[in-house]
């Protein structure tokens, strides 16, 4: 069986369902293929309301809306900081994969659920292998885009022999119940290695995690992390199960190179197109989404890169310099965080996360802030 289609999206997260939600809103004939309807990806779902605004997504799916943030140093330093505009709004991850493929699919998009298994060339098009979930049979698509949206898996990316993402790891648990309503922001090597740990209250629950550059280092590190944020409490909270079975799970590095080329596109996380520092996908993922859509409505697919770069690739570089200078060691995190404690520079910086407007003017203005410090 061949199905035949304009453009093939592999991967229902945020950047296929997206891009699927805009192409087919122009009525351009699109599939999209993800492998589980009902897959949950580990995330903290935090989302800024700037962003929400952005892409019309439906206020059912937040569980929890966030107007401070608590940062603490390695030393123990602690900074408060109120979100005087907009909100962070946390949502069910679950929720918002499967409402943003509800909107793809009321525009006139096709959903399968079905694995993607490899493409060939034929032509100027692509031959897809799809199994369908539901009965297992193959089936083939023609199309004459393919959209690789498929997250960390880079199965599209793996098939046509792209080299692997760089990663990092992340460890993540929920605790139940959790009363809180501050994200929390925890630096210190001894439980995030160029990472931090976090905090992310939901509806009678948070997240709870931290990262690594390898996953043999994160079950230690989060340990240490809650022993840090929760003291003695802990093995309490352990003997009463308050804590579920940890995950871990890969998060991308950002190296700006994987765009794809020809009428292959990367997007979101299989193009590591994940904040550095802050380590944000979601909003990335959906803006890659819109492009993608917009270089494919246009017919001018070289513009996917271009649109992607002139938003986003100052901010990407800084940030990961930033990251690079910054997360190296306990003494220099202590320097970054010490920065935040200036009210003008917590504004800067919240409006910097949550506002994602366009322009480079309130980068550079954080970036002043920091004086000598980048020096070498
Ligand atoms: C622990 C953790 C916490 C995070 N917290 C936040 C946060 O609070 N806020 C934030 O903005 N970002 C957060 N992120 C990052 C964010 O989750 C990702 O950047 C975002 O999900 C990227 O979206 P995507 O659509 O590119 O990929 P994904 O969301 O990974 O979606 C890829 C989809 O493709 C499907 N798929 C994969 N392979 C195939 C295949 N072969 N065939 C068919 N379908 C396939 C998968 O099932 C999946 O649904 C977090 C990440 C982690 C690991």
């Amino acid at each position: 069986m061949m199905l035949k289609t304009a453009v093939l999206v592999v991967g229902g997260g945020p950047a296929g369902a997206t891009a699927a939600r805009l192409l087919a809103s122009e009525g351009v004939d699109t599939v999209l293929v993800e492998r589980d309807f009902s897959y949950v990806k580990p995330c903290g779902g935090g989302i800024s309301s700037g962003a929400f605004r952005e892409f019309a997504l439906p206020e059912n799916i937040i569980r929890k809306t966030i107007d401070k943030v608590l940062i603490v140093s390695p030393e123990g330093r602690k900074i408060e900081i109120s979100i005087n505009e907009g909100a962070i709004y946390i949502t069910d991850r679950g929720c918002l994969d499967s409402s943003l493929r509800q909107m793809a699919r009321d525009r006139g998009a096709s959903l399968i659920e079905g694995e993607f298994t490899g493409f060939e060339r034929s032509g100027g098009s692509f031959i897809s292998c799809v199994n369908r979930k539901e009965n297992g049979v193959s089936i083939k698509i023609q199309s004459d885009y393919l959209l690789a949206a498929d997250g960390i898996t880079f199965s599209v990316g793996r098939k046509s022999g792209q080299p692997r993402l760089n990663r990092l790891y992340t460890i993540s648990a929920r605790i139940s119940p959790f009363d809180g309503d501050t994200c929390e922001f925890w630096f210190g090597t001894i439980h995030a290695s160029h990472f931090y740990s976090w905090i992310f209250p939901s509806d009678g629950h948070a997240s709870i995690g931290t990262g690594s550059l390898t996953p043999q280092e994160c079950p230690a590190l989060l340990q240490n992390f809650l022993m840090r944020r929760f003291g003695s409490r802990i093995e309490q909270m352990m003997q009463e199960k308050l804590i579920d079975r940890p995950r871990i799970f890969p998060i991308p590095a950002w190296k700006n190179k994987s765009f794809g080329s020809g009428k292959i596109f990367f997007l979101g996380d299989a193009a590591g197109m994940v904040m550095p520092v802050t380590y944000e996908g979601i909003y990335y993922a959906m803006k890659s989404g819109q492009f993608a859509a917009t270089a494919i409505i246009e017919r001018k697919p070289e513009i996917y890169r271009k649109l992607w770069e002139e938003r986003f690739g100052n901010r990407f570089m800084v940030m990961d310099r930033f990251k690079n200078h910054f997360f190296r060691d306990d003494a220099s995190i202590e320097r970054w965080v010490g920065v935040h404690r200036s009210s003008a520079i917590q504004e800067l910086a919240m409006k910097l996360w949550l506002e994602k407007e366009p322009g480079t003017h309130k980068l550079f203005a954080y970036l002043k802030a920091f004086g000598s410090l980048l020096t070498p």
